[in-house]
């Protein structure tokens, strides 16, 4: 029996992703995949989670086994406020979630009426992608340079904005390590940035998760560090610090907002997981942190620093590709002529897989780009898998 009919609409607008289907070919155990964006289980603190996990118990069985208040618990709130989000901020701008892709589903939910137009990265994270588009959001594109998203253009796309007489509801912006591009948003585009935000009244979603992965030594404060207006939301996770198997993240922000979000999030899922939650808030409060950063750091910059040293020797010169200082990725771009939906089967044959750009383009575009993880391959893997790549695009060459 067929079930189309009772679907919803907003169901129905849920499609297999083109990319979940390529994917699928990668699994397959002789394939290198530089696709999937997993961290790497050897970051995962094990050993201090196992001990937490009993301390959790015995300390706070009956809390930490109970339903919790849907903000979260009042000692981690209290403590990523306090540490991570460069601001004075008190309890009631802080939420706990069920990690970050949560977040931006419930700021899909609570901001995105249909064709509501919303401005995002070009290319964008395509976990974000998807939550707005089940609310119908209009996607509005601006593309990315080395120092993110281009302030000009942006300038540009409000204006026809306005002339239609209307306006963006946010900007949608993966300000550090950018999932998929690897860049950074600059300071200065930070701070424009907030400017065009209060001359035109949209908000910003900053969507944060790649922070603390920082190869450099600089470090960018956040858009909503900078904020003075209370025109930010920060999403931030322990995904890719902790673990992703947890599903524990946070949103910083302004009150009501928070307030209008914690109401819809209570039809979500009452609360978010208390126990983890628990076991994040003893980990973090131990001091145990920042040890663990320089540990994956480590880890991942070792990645990093392979995987351009591949590109350098193994892609030809006719591609280019982003240097980025943290995150999981690098975004290359090939010659126009080269479509890398089509060049994907190519590489599986070649036993390599990457993740085919225009996934990442809600306007159909990008065909000629791609995104390579550096972090759940190992290293000897990730200079095969390039060598492999290198070969594949040399034969596209006209
Ligand atoms: N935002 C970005 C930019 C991401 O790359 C990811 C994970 N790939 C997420 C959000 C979602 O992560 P999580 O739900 O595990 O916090």
């Amino acid at each position: 029996m067929g079930f189309e009919r009772f679907f919803s609409e907003r169901a129905k607008k849920v499609k297999a992703s083109a990319i979940r289907e390529l994917l699928k070919l990668v699994s397959k155990p002789d394939i290198i995949s530089l696709a999937g964006g997993l961290p790497d289980p050897a970051t995962f603190p094990k050993k201090e989670v196992k001990e937490i996990s009993q301390l959790v118990v015995d300390k706070y069985g009956d809390t930490a086994l109970q339903y919790g208040i849907t903000e979260g618990i009042p000692e981690l709130r209290e403590w990523l406020g306090k540490n991570f989000s460069g601001r004075n901020v008190g309890i009631e701008n802080v939420i706990i979630t069920s990690a970050s892709q949560q977040g931006l589903e419930l700021v899909g939910k609570a901001f995105i009426d249909p064709d509501d137009p919303i401005i995002v990265e070009l290319p964008s994270y395509l976990g974000a992608i998807s939550a707005f588009k089940l609310y119908d959001a209009r996607f509005v594109g601006v593309t990315l340079d080395d120092e993110g998203l281009k302030i000009d253009e942006l300038k540009d796309k409000l204006i026809a904005l306005k002339k239609e007489g209307k306006k963006p509801k946010f900007v949608y912006t993966v300000s550090n390590f950018q999932n998929p591009a690897g860049v950074t948003l600059s300071l200065e585009r930070r701070k424009e940035l907030l400017q065009i935000a209060e001359e035109n009244d949209f908000l910003i979603i900053e969507d944060d998760p790649y922070h603390f992965i920082n190869f450099s030594k600089e470090d960018v404060p956040s858009i909503y560090s900078l904020d003075t207006q209370d025109r930010v939301l920060l999403l931030g996770t322990f995904s890719k610090i902790l673990t992703p198997g947890f599903r524990l993240g946070w949103i910083f922000g302004p009150e009501e907002v928070l307030q209008k979000i914690v109401q819809i999030k209570q039809a979500t899922d009452l609360c978010t997981n208390t126990f983890v939650q628990y076991i994040a808030y003893e980990y973090a409060s131990s001091g145990a942190l920042e040890a663990h950063f320089d540990h994956i750091v480590k880890i991942y910059k070792e990645k990093r620093d392979v995987m351009l040293e591949s590109l350098d020797k193994y892609f030809p010169k006719e591609v280019k590709w982003t240097h980025p200082e943290g995150g999981f990725f690098v975004f290359a771009y090939l010659p126009e002529y080269i479509n890398t939906d089509e060049m994907f089967y190519d590489a599986i044959e070649e036993k390599v897989a990457y993740v085919i750009g225009s996934a990442f383009y809600p306007d159909g575009s990008g065909k000629n780009t791609m995104r390579l993880s550096f972090c759940y391959p190992s290293k000897e893997n990730i200079e095969e898998g390039i060598k492999r790549l290198g070969n594949v695009i040399k034969k596209k060459l006209r």
